[in-house]
């Protein structure tokens, strides 16, 4: 089998709400995220997203998605597609790091690898719980009025897994802290989720002060560096999530000791054949992790849940879905949907979930022979 042809779309992806992070310094209201159609001379097509959250948010930027394609295209055609790590080692030839560009052409090879074998993507990969997967709430950078009210509209939905977005004014990130755990209910997880916002001795001052309480925060400096110099001076459990990009960021956590949990995003780390080396280090060290894409439509989260399903159940924390935060669906009703606060395995062979190319507009470049 050979891929023949490499179609991408660009879509704005609006949110249904204005979303702060990071103590409020980053703002977003629209996604740009990037489809990716890849035909093969068996027939078989498969479909990749990449989606970065902005630009403002990772080193990671929707544009650099599609000139990245337009430079690697040209090694990529005529490639097996179920031969992943050919894949990759042609698209790493073409164009060194720039990971996020790669994840959608790699996303849509496992499609056309799973139509082929006639296997869900989880199943191919060796995986496959259909245990269904807890999905985090994602509560902004608010007050503590606020943060209440939505952690009580997701619990309506059924999530007892939550994100609360900290980061900012120390006094003030300390009473969130505070006043959520009064709240916390029984069977309820928080995750304290930073975005790198604190400097360390801003990290030090809050990890301190929730000292009595059982918290874990998520990503409490900028760098791999920040979190190892504060490692040694508090007690809390920590999750990497942005610092966590390359397969040498994973065997360092590992190594270290610098994180109890990691937060795998699929686009930034470029797709789940990258993704899958950094499951086993985690697994290797007894860390347990977060899956997500980043960003993105049902066909993102989609691409989560089947690397998700590939974990074994008890070393998984649960997955992030964008698809609710959308007012746009590529693939209406179609894939996994947050249910109850979970969302369930695909169990159609591939990706399961392709969109409707009406709702992608024209194609913004065409690379090879498409049928
Ligand atoms: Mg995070």
């Amino acid at each position: 089998m050979k891929i023949t042809a490499i179609t991408v779309y660009q879509v704005d992806l609006p949110l249904a709400q204005p979303y702060w992070l990071s103590g409020g310094r980053l703002k977003f209201e629209t996604l740009d995220s990037t489809f990716v159609r890849v035909d093969t001379d068996a027939g078989i097509t498969g479909w990749g997203e990449g989606c970065p959250w902005g630009h403002t948010y990772l080193p990671a930027h929707g544009p650099g998605i599609r000139a990245g394609i337009g430079t690697m295209a040209g090694f990529v055609l005529g490639l097996d597609p179920r031969r992943h790590l050919a894949v990759e080692r042609a698209m790493d030839l073409a164009l060194p790091g720039h990971l996020y560009a790669k994840s959608p052409i790699d996303m849509a090879c496992w499609d056309i690898a799973g139509q082929a074998a006639g296997l869900p993507i989880a199943d191919l990969m060796g995986g496959g719980s259909r245990t269904p997967a807890p999905v985090a709430s994602s509560v902004g950078a608010r007050d503590i009025d606020e943060t209440r009210k939505l952690v009580e509209s997701y619990r309506a939905r059924g999530y007892r897994l939550h994100s609360v977005k900290v980061g900012g004014d120390v006094a003030r990130d300390i009473g969130r802290v505070r006043d959520m755990e009064t709240i916390r209910q029984a069977g309820e997880a928080v995750l304290y989720d930073v975005n790198r916002a604190w400097s360390r001795q801003q990290a030090l001052r809050v990890m301190t002060a929730t000292r009595d309480l059982d918290v874990m925060f998520e990503q409490p400096g900028e760098t791999l560096d920040d979190l190892a110099a504060i490692r040694a001076r508090h007690s809390a459990p920590v999750s990497a999530d942005e610092c966590l990009v390359t397969l040498q960021d994973a065997t360092r956590i590992a190594r270290d000791g610098l994180a109890e949990v990691m937060n795998i995003k699929l686009n930034r780390v470029g797709g789940l054949t990258k993704a899958a080396r950094i499951r086993d280090i985690a697994l290797a060290h007894g860390i347990h992790c977060f899956v997500m894409a980043t960003g993105g439509s049902v066909l993102a989260d989609t691409e989560a849940m089947h690397l998700a399903a590939s974990f074994p159940d008890d070393s998984l924390l649960g997955v992030w879905a964008c698809q609710d935060m959308l007012t746009l669906d590529v693939a209406p009703g179609r894939g996994p949907r947050c249910v109850d606060g979970h969302l369930r395995m695909s169990q159609t062979p591939g990706l399961g979930v392709h969109p409707d190319q009406d709702r992608l507009g024209p194609p913004v470049a065409t690379y090879g022979n498409r049928p």
